[in-house]
């Protein structure tokens, strides 16, 4: 009988630990997508030369500093 519930208590222990765990790493994970895409949104690839830059501005346009193209603003950050 004791042998029963020790080992009950030992399973929701661990399932009450691992549940927490699991969610932590949820969210960890959930708020580094989410920094990294507010820390992508202004970054443009070029098309025409593949030149990384960032555009803080919000033109739907936003030209190319090295080559002069125009570049279609990426909404998953264009990397
Ligand atoms: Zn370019």
């Amino acid at each position: 009988m004791i042998r029963v519930s020790l080992t009950l208590l030992i399973f929701i222990y661990l399932a009450v630990f691992l549940t927490v765990i699991f969610s932590l790493w949820i969210w960890a994970e959930w708020s580094r997508q989410r920094r990294e895409r507010r820390a992508v949104r202004h970054r443009i690839r070029c098309a025409m030369c593949a030149f990384a830059f960032e555009d803080p501005s919000e033109t739907p346009l936003p030209r190319c500093p090295r080559c002069g193209s125009l570049n279609e603003r990426d909404p998953f950050g264009g990397l």
